[in-house]
């Protein structure tokens, strides 16, 4: 049994690197109130499409409805998996060779309240002490941002052109990663953080964010099209037959369609839009920084052409394009990135 449990456990740690499973402190469980409305969003949609559309369609068509229930419960089951995986996964975190106490503080935290606290800190916790010299080097070091050694090449710089670094965090900070005040810490590739599924999309949950996008929008397009018909035909033979618990039912089935009807459209555009960020090897928080004209010309360096940045979210083999696994996966971990080649000359 034992090692049944650390058979999937290490199947798990391979498909998701970074699990993360959600805690149970109040916030989080507050967190939560968006994810079960989901499930109750999917719940009714089921009903509309399955219950009261395709099971009583076995009796006079049952080719059809065969036909249409194995499609409905394999594109549900991906969106559910899909869900699942974006809900779960850790997003990524700054590795800790980043962090100031390895690199030096940055020369301009000085006398920051960050390093009041942090030398309170050591005093209170009696790690330092100026009298020893071996706990002196546990002050931290203040060093002008350029002679920082980062453990990885970074062109993204801040607005006074250094590198880039989160004074709550007390870390510096690799391309493309950002603060999330949602999670109270930086995260690698962020592109937002998603109440839906409360989490933060970012490098390690992001093709799972746009699977299930698709995945979504196909479950919603499918009952919008084709429930109508049944839940007017249920309509008004329930409506003769006056049987309370199968009104409510069809009832339910009729709401289910209208938020399926509006989410199908509404859905059709986050898709679109975020195939058009995954194929320019962009992220959303990125589509606000081409307003700032040095930032714009360092993000062009991370294009690398539509087929090369589909497969740096998405991976190389087609069996990870369509299941929301990461085994097999792509290049890249999320603090180096690869630069196309007109960028290259520059660099
Ligand atoms: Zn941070």
């Amino acid at each position: 049994m034992r090692s049944l449990i650390s058979w999937c456990q290490g199947s798990l740690r391979s498909l998701y690197p970074g699990l993360r499973v959600l805690g149970f402190s109040a916030p989080r469980l507050l967190g939560l109130f968006p994810v079960v409305a989901v499930c109750f969003i999917v719940s009714l949609g089921y009903i509309s499409v399955v219950i009261v559309t395709l099971l009583p369609m076995l009796a006079t068509r049952p080719l059809l409805a065969k036909a249409g229930l194995v499609i409905v419960h394999g594109i549900l089951a991906l969106m559910i998996w899909s869900y699942t995986a974006v809900v779960l996964v850790d997003p990524g975190s700054v590795p800790p060779s980043w962090s100031f106490a390895c690199l030096g503080w940055p020369l301009e935290l000085r006398g920051s309240p960050e390093a009041r606290r942090l030398l309170e800190q050591m005093d209170g916790a009696g790690l330092y002490d100026s009298s020893e010299q071996g706990m002196l080097a546990q002050r931290p070091r203040f060093l002008p941002n350029d002679k920082i050694k980062l453990p990885a090449t970074v062109l993204m710089r801040n607005s006074f052109g250094r590198y880039r670094f989160c004074s709550k965090c007390l870390t510096y900070k690799p391309d493309r990663t950002h603060h999330c005040s949602a999670l109270g810490r930086c995260v690698l590739k962020m592109d937002h953080y998603c109440p839906w599924t409360n989490n933060t999309i970012g490098f390690y949950n992001h093709k799972f964010f746009v699977q299930f996008l698709y995945y979504a929008f196909l479950a919603s397009l499918i009952t919008a099209v084709i429930s109508l018909p049944a839940i007017l035909h249920r309509l008004v033979e329930e409506t003769t037959n006056e049987q309370t618990r199968e009104f409510v039912i069809v009832i339910l089935g009729l709401l289910g369609w209208i938020i399926c009807l509006v989410f199908s459209f509404t859905l059709l555009f986050f898709a679109g839009f975020h195939t058009y960020l995954v194929l320019r090897n962009k992220t959303t928080i990125e589509t606000y920084e081409v307003t700032d004209p040095a930032a714009a010309v360092v993000l062009e360096a991370f294009d690398l052409g539509a087929s090369a940045n589909w497969k740096s979210v998405f991976g190389e083999n087609l069996w990870g394009w369509l299941l929301p696994i990461w085994y097999g996966h792509r290049r890249g971990n999320g603090v180096h990135w690869e630069t196309n080649a007109r960028h290259r000359v520059f660099v």
